[in-house]
Order: structure tokens, then sequence, then C-alpha cells
């Protein structure tokens, strides 16, 4: 097992690798910028380093600091958390060079499903349904015109290098088609340098599920079920269920059986989440993320099992402890991605938190770094704290939800507890009834509906 971990990340994902390593008597070592040096998890680390001045590619992203840091600390291996470095797979096989473990999967499996191109025919190969849609990347119009009609418009063109949302483009028609491209390719190539687009079939109303996976790297592999992350903001996850409403206990058999078989055969290492769109009663893959994810509590509720821990496990070189048949899910969760955002402009509000007051009482977990007095950089995500709650229905579930907002106190900012208030008592939310444009027509609209 390793002796020191350097967290290479910040708020409250690097809090809570914090606390697994401490549960596992590992040292901590945390990384700050110069605007975080008063931040929570620089606090609760038993060492930190500072690594470079507050815009994140100059410190969260700069490897030259962090190898440093761990040269200067003796780390013997680095969490990267979320976002930052945590899918880059040349900073895995950079740390590995200097003999420094990456707790993740390998750099391998990192740059293939890092390109959705090649992640999708992975995926193909490996027995997992995908969305139609072009076989490799769109080269010219003519190609881009042959693909659709051959799916059928509506269609989306994506970007290879893709994340959180950018470079997505649909066109409802042929004349359309020309526009998005080009617009995909461009916003494509000004966020990821990267300006390679493919093209899917539109999917209408579909549902977002994502399957849990966990691999030992050695061809051990196991399912956790789905979260069903639905509802979205400009395909960015706001809050995450799992299970979700809408899966039976067969069809979650069968994808994740189906999937964990894959990362089987692929020897998959580490923690990871195999996304699918679900529409009339079928699956259909759009990425892997090879990193833990935000939502990555709701899974912990029902199944009891301490994900970080496993990830820092398995990167050690231990076999899976945990067997398919090991893995009950017990109950429902819930989490909200409380934001220091405007309720309904979702305008970025940093600041000082003048009050905080967190719910507590049984089933619910509060995942966050900020703390009274605390003032919010400007420079980072606006994620100020995740609350799951977990009961043994999804009635129970709900009603519980209410109960903690109502108790949860944000003073100073804005944060966007307001929205899931409304939403925790949504009656289209309590049935269960939505897909990935709900929250969008609802926010539009200032009611549901379509
Ligand atoms: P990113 O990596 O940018 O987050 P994803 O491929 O994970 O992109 O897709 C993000 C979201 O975009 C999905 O959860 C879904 O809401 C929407 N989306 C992606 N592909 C399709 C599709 N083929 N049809 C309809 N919506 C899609």
């Amino acid at each position: 097992m390793f002796g020191k971990i350097l967290i290479a990340n910040r708020g409250e994902i690097a809090l809570r690798v914090l606390r697994a390593c401490k549960e596992l008597g590992i040292a901590t070592v945390a990384v700050h910028s110069t605007a975080d040096a008063d931040a929570m998890h620089v606090k609760l680390a038993d060492e930190s380093v500072c690594i470079g001045p507050p815009a994140a590619k100059d410190s969260y992203l700069n490897i030259p600091a962090l190898l440093a840091a761990c040269e200067i600390t003796g780390a013997d291996a680095v969490h990267p958390g979320y976002g930052f470095l945590a899918e880059n797979a040349r900073f895995a096989e950079i740390l590995i060079d200097h003999g420094v473990q990456f707790i993740g999967p390998k750099p391998e499996h990192i740059r293939i499903m890092g390109d959705k191109i090649e992640a999708k025919k992975t995926a193909r190969r490996l027995g997992i349904p995908c969305v139609p849609g072009s076989d490799g990347g769109i080269t010219s119009d003519e190609e881009a015109m042959r693909v659709a009609s051959e799916i059928g418009f509506p269609v989306l063109v994506k970007a290879a290098a893709g994340g959180g949302g950018r470079g997505m483009k649909v066109a409802r028609s042929a004349e359309e088609l020309s526009a998005a491209l080009s617009t995909a390719r461009s916003e494509a190539r000004a966020a990821f340098g990267d300006d390679a687009v493919y093209l899917e079939k539109y999917l209408g109303t579909p549902r977002h599920i994502e399957i849990q996976v966990l691999g030992d790297g050695k061809g051990n592999a196991v399912h956790l079920g789905e979260r069903d992350c639905s509802l979205q903001r400009r395909h960015q996850k706001v809050w995450e269920e799992a299970p979700s409403p809408i899966i039976t206990p067969e069809q979650r058999h069968r994808i994740g059986e189906t999937v964990a078989q894959a990362m089987r055969d692929l020897k998959y290492l580490g923690a990871g989440t195999i996304e699918f769109l679900y529409e009339n009663g079928e699956f259909y893959f759009i990425e892997m993320n090879t990193r833990i994810q935000v939502e990555h509590p709701v899974t912990e509720a029902i199944t009891g099992i301490d994900l970080i821990n496993e990830q820092i496990r398995v990167a050690a070189g231990e076999e899976l402890s945990i067997r398919q048949e090991d893995v009950v899910l017990n109950g429902h969760a819930i989490e909200c991605r409380v934001n220091a955002e405007h309720p309904r402009t979702f305008r970025p509000s940093p600041g000082k938190i003048g009050y905080w007051h967190v719910p507590g009482g049984l089933g619910v977990r509060v995942d966050s770094a900020v703390y009274q007095g605390y003032a919010i950089p400007p420079y980072y995500d606006s994620l100020v704290g995740k609350l799951i709650v977990h009961g043994k229905t999804r009635a129970e579930c709900l009603m519980r939800l209410r109960r903690a907002l109502d108790e949860f106190v944000v003073e100073g900012i804005e944060t966007t507890l307001p929205l899931f208030r409304e939403l925790a008592r949504n009656e289209e939310i309590v049935r269960g009834a939505y897909d990935i444009h709900w929250l969008e027509h609802f926010l539009a609209e200032g009611e549901p509906g379509r």
C-alpha cells in the first residue's frame, strides 16, 4: 500500500480523497494555488505545497510543479480527483516514468476513451451498444450528408475531443448540416485544439443513464448499477439519482453485465463510468469517463462501497475485493449539485460566505470544502457542495431531500438551493417523469412540460 498520496486537486473532491486516505492510514499532501492558501483541503492535509498562481493552467494543470511537489514530499502516488489532469494520459505516463503511481486507469485506456471516436470503436468491438452514426471522423460535407441520410435527421455533430457539452451542434435538416459542421469544428478547435468531429443520430427524448464500474487491471471487474443523470442544463448534470426511476432489475442486470464483461476483456483498472442515452427500452453508448465522477456518492449510498478507497487499493496492485454477487443495491439516493450561482440566471456568485449551515440527520451527507467566512475564489468551478440523501425508497428519499434542503442555509452568496427546493417538490420530478430536456424546458417556461 502507498505511504503518502499527493492529491492533485482542490475543493470537495480533494477533501473526499483526503478522507479516504486517512481511513486507510495513508499520509496526505495537498497542493494549492496562491488563491487557495486558506482552502479546507490545505488545512486538513498532513502537508501542503503551493504549486503556482491562481490560473489553473499555472497551478492545478502545471505538471512540472506537481512532479516537483511529489519529489519534495516523497509522495509515492497521485490521486487526480476529477477535472484538471484526471483524464490526461500524458500526466499519468510522466508520473509512472518518475516512479510515482497514478491512481487511475492505465494511460492507454485513458487515451482511447479520451478520443470519442476511438472510444465508440472500442465500445462497439467490446459488444456495447452505440448511438447510430458515422464509423469514424467526418472529413467532408459530402460524407456527413451520406451518413446523415443513412441514419436520418435530426443528427448531432460532436467533437472527438469533446467534454463539458462543448463542440456539439444539432442539424435538423440537410440545409442545417454544413453550418452545424463548421460551427462544431470551430468550437472544438477553440476549446480543445482539435477539430475532429463525428456524427450521431440525435435522440429526441432520451434519459442519461450511466453505469459505474470498478476493475483491478487483472481482468476482474464489477458494475455497481446505474445513475440517472437526465436532469441537465447545457448538457451539464444538475441532479443525479440511483437507481434510475425507470430502469427495471432485468435491464440493469443486462446492461450492467455487458459493461462489466467489456471491462474484464479490457483489463480495465480503477473506477470508470460508461455513459448511455436510453430511449424506448434501448441503451446507446455515448462515452466513457476514466475517472471518479462528481456524482459517485449516490452509488456509494446505495451500495455501501467506498469508491475512492477501492480506487486507491486497486492502484496499489491489490485485487478487487468485491465480486459481482456481493454488490447489493439498497434503497434510493439523490444528489444535488449546489453551485454558487443565481438559481435562475446561473450567473456565478463568488464571494465571502457569511453564514453556512449544512443539514444533517439520518441518510444525509454533504460533501463540501467551504466553511463560514470562506471567500470563494472566482477562478475555478462554482460547486460549493453536494447534498446527497439516502432513503429506503425513492419516496422516502424525496421526503428527506425536501427536509434537508429546507435546513440548508447559505448566506453572503447566491446558490442554486432555491432551484432544488422547487425541483424536489415538482410533480413530474416526484413521478420520475423527466428526460434530458426537461430541466431546460422548466427553466425556459418557469414550468415543466414540452
Ligand atoms: P460531453 O463529454 O461534452 O459531456 P457527452 O457525449 O457525454 O458529451 O454528452 C453530454 C450530453 O449531451 C448527454 O448527457 C446528452 O444530454 C446530450 N447528448 C449527447 N449525445 C446525444 C445524442 N446522440 N442525442 C441527444 N442528446 C445527446
